[in-house]
């Protein structure tokens, strides 16, 4: 039997140990590796914040009030702990991470959990923990990308 062509997937960089969280440090997921690979996927790393020109280690952020939808209808925007706005930096790490996958054919996304960014079920706005996406895993859902979050599992 033949064996399938491996399947690229975008992955955030920081679950593959990238150490490019906000606080310099990562989330390295060898559940997620082992699964990729048992899977065939190939993983196409990815890191939106720095991206769209954050530095590492950056401030913690987060979407302003309701949640990623308002930031891209230009309704609301990303903040840092001090008040900054950092809406630009995330729309371009957002958009560079569509690009990414629309050039590569990619369709599906392994994105890290609670992220202002790459959160799928759950994102931090208006400082705290709330359900629903982060501003790249929203913007991936509306190209028909299908996101899954996951945490850094050892
Ligand atoms: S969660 Fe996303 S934005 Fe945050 S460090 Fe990981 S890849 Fe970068």
């Amino acid at each position: 039997m033949e064996t399938p062509a491996p399947r690229s997937v975008l992955v955030s960089a920081c679950l593959l140990g990238r150490p490019c969280r906000y606080d310099g440090r990562e989330n390295r997921d060898r559940v997620l590796e082992a699964e990729l690979a048992e899977r065939g996927e190939t993983a196409v790393p990815f890191c939106p914040e720095e991206h769209g020109g954050l530095g590492t280690p950056r401030p913690p952020a987060w979407l302003e009030k309701s949640g990623a939808d308002a930031v891209l209808d230009g309704a609301e925007r990303v903040l840092t702990g001090e008040g900054r706005d950092v809406t630009a930096e995330f729309l371009r790490g957002a958009r560079g991470a569509l690009e990414l996958c629309l050039l590569q054919g990619i369709q599906r996304a392994y994105l890290k959990e609670r992220s202002p960014s790459c959160g799928v079920c759950q994102t931090h706005a208006a400082g705290r923990l709330v359900d629903g996406p982060g501003l790249t895993a929203r913007l991936l859902q509306r190209a028909g990308i299908d996101c899954r979050g996951t945490e850094g599992r050892r």
